[in-house]
């Protein structure tokens, strides 16, 4: 705007019209057209471009995205009978850690993403319809980039997403979860655990080596201290893994039920080589934990059929196999 000569005040009107699904300058009415004109030839309107976008069966769309120095990110749509709209985003193009389990840690690692390119994420959705939930268990640790997140949640309830409604999921990166202690967000911490065992856990995710259990469950603790938020537990099921009966009484003995609450993920095929709990092994695991006390749901499972469900997203070659893998195709 100032290179343009224009009043500071038209970057606001610009991001009113944005943040409210607006696709292009051109339907920006209360701008003079010849700076609508002027904007259209002078700034790219997104920061990212649509490769490609699936749409699942069950209403889920999934888009494969392009930063401008030709990375490749995924973001996911997910539609809910209840009339919620969440939204799916990632922090990173690919991911530096290596979850055995997990299809985007298999892709080489790109970079962090910048601010915008987060929230370019959540408008191209909300060009398509109004959004209300965001959580950030897209491609990437965003506790490892931390600071363009926190500054995409800052903008995201502009475009109709409460903080309360945005949630960061991860790994148990402590570093991250004592600054999203520190901040006035009210957001919500999801923690990826998987195994409650410290060498079946480094077995899974590597960074368990990093950062043990033990010492990310304190972090977890002193958010919740602090927020009075309810920390959320993903727990992924794999078959003769992590899903016996007495694993789930060790991760009883681990988790407070005042704090944690449980989401247990049916396993989505990657090409890891693991297989997914049977659902009567997942009920099983569940009503032991609800036994202890502990609030346990399982997670529905979406846009499976384009492999956009959790731990399939991994641009190009690998989310064909997924895809394939799952026997759907992947358009
Ligand atoms: N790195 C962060 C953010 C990604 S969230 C984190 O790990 O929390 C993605 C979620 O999907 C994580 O809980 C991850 O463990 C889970 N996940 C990964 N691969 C999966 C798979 N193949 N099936 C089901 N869930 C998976």
């Amino acid at each position: 705007m100032n290179e343009l000569g224009e009043p500071a005040y038209r970057l606001s009107q610009v991001w009113k019209w944005t943040a409210q699904g607006t696709s292009s300058y051109a339907e920006m009415t209360n701008l003079p057209q010849r700076l609508r004109d002027a904007l259209t030839e002078r700034v790219p309107f997104s920061t990212l471009t649509v490769e490609h976008e699936a749409h699942a069966s069950d209403g889920t769309i999934k888009a494969l995205l392009r930063t401008q120095d030709d990375r490749v990110l995924e973001a996911v749509l997910m539609r809910y009978h209840d009339g919620r709209r969440s939204l799916c985003v990632s922090s990173q193009s690919g991911c530096p850690l290596t979850c055995s389990f997990c299809a985007t840690g298999r892709m080489k690692f790109g970079r962090n993403l910048t601010s915008w390119e987060i929230l370019d994420q959540a408008l191209h959705f909300r060009r398509i319809e109004q959004v209300d939930h965001c959580v950030f268990m897209g491609m990437g640790e965003p506790m490892m980039n931390l600071d363009n997140v926190l500054a995409a949640c800052r903008r995201l309830p502009e475009i109709g997403i409460t903080h309360r409604r945005t949630a960061i999921s991860t790994v148990g990166w402590i570093p991250g979860i004592q600054q999203m202690t520190d901040d006035p967000m009210p957001l919500r911490l999801a923690l990826s655990l998987h195994a409650a065992d410290g060498a079946l856990r480094s077995d899974l995710m590597p960074v368990n080596d990093r950062y043990p259990l033990p010492d990310v469950l304190r972090a977890c603790e002193a958010f919740y201290e602090r927020k009075r938020r309810m920390v959320f537990i993903e727990y992924v099921m794999l078959a003769g893994v992590n899903d016996s009966v007495g694993q789930a009484r060790e991760l009883a003995s681990l988790l407070d039920p005042k704090i944690y609450k449980i989401n247990l993920i049916p396993y989505n095929p990657t090409d890891a080589g693991l297989a997914g709990s049977s659902p009567r092994a997942i009920e099983a695991f569940r009503d032991e934990l609800e036994a202890r006390g502990l609030n346990a749901t399982i997670r529905l499972t979406r846009g499976r059929d384009i492999a956009a469900a959790c731990g399939q997203l991994a641009a190009g070659a690998l989310s064909q196999q997924a895809a394939v893998a799952v026997g759907a195709g992947s358009s």
